[in-house]
């Protein structure tokens, strides 16, 4: 928990008045670790602030790139600088009552104390494996973690997906990230290897683009919602005003008009992460590279 100087119930006086007083003392003395801090988290990031989080750790490896000014408020000087330095100052200078901290390094290298320390983890990395990973440290420490995900998708000319997905796992109570196995096995498969083995994999099993990691589309409309969605969660997971709906998705190009929907998840038995039998073997909770390879190969 963040330690906060008096709060000024003025600048949250619109939550407040649906939240209380004393939910906004717990807002403010909470600690959520933003791994990744890209197009969609960088939101969260800024709405948890304005919101008055206490505290807020930042971890990106990146640099901004001109590319993601079509849908991150960041100004032009910022381009080709630390994605976690510039977003920390941009906190600071507006809000300067939440604690900005952070370290340059992917979710996979960072320190166990800094997950221990967490109250909550938001899983906004752009890797499967890097999300695995996470996953599993949440499981191991026990807190709660989000995992926000956005996907467009066209194909000759023709918009096929405009769809995002928000996961809320609450330890002991909800299935993981690893219970969904919603993967693209290819893509996995192709971040576990380098570059010379992805060859050698594309040759063996005769695949074509499949092991490619694509630059994938991306717009503010459909970040900004989920971004909006996983805040509201952080919200209720903080202040118990309701129930954490534990995955949802968000379709733009439906049909049925129905926009947000529950989608309903069961934990898996056999779950190579959350399962007993796995967390009785508690010295390989972490999945090698090896591992990573197989549940590629299987899927
Ligand atoms: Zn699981």
């Amino acid at each position: 928990m963040a330690n906060v100087s008096p709060l000024n119930f003025d600048r949250f006086d619109r939550q407040i008045r649906f939240l209380g007083k004393r939910a906004q003392k717990l807002i403010s003395t909470t600690k959520v670790l933003m791994l990744g801090t890209g197009g969609g988290n960088s939101q969260v990031s800024i709405q948890l602030a304005c919101m008055g989080i206490g505290e807020l750790f930042l971890v990106d490896p990146d640099r901004w790139a001109e590319t993601d000014r079509n849908r991150v408020f960041i100004p032009r000087e910022f381009v080709g600088k630390r994605k976690v330095s510039t977003l920390k100052k941009l906190i600071e200078e507006y809000f300067p009552d939440v604690r900005v901290d952070g370290i340059v390094t992917k979710a996979e290298y960072l320190p166990d104390e800094i997950y221990k320390e967490a109250d909550i983890i938001v899983v906004g990395t752009d890797t499967i494996s890097s999300r695995i990973y996470a996953n599993r440290k949440a499981i191991i420490y026990r807190k709660p973690a989000l995992f926000p995900y956005a996907s467009i998708y066209s194909e000759k000319g023709k918009l096929r997906q405009f769809f995002g997905v928000l996961q809320v796992y609450i330890p002991g109570k909800t299935p993981c990230f690893e219970c969904w196995k919603n993967f693209d096995k290819y893509r996995l498969l192709a971040e576990s290897l380098d570059p010379k083995r992805r060859e050698e994999f594309r040759q063996r099993y005769n695949l074509g683009d499949e092991l490619n990691i694509p630059v994938e589309a991306s717009v503010s409309a459909l970040n900004y919602i989920i971004a909006g969605a996983a805040v509201w969660e952080i919200l209720k997971i903080i202040t118990s005003i309701d129930k954490p709906i534990p995955l949802q998705a968000y379709n733009g190009i439906s049909r049925s008009g129905r926009l947000m929907e529950r989608i309903n998840l069961k934990k898996d038995p056999n779950c190579p992460a959350c399962s007993l039998a796995r967390r009785l073997k508690s010295n390989s909770s972490l999945p090698s590279r090896e591992d990573l390879i197989k549940l590629g190969e299987k899927r």
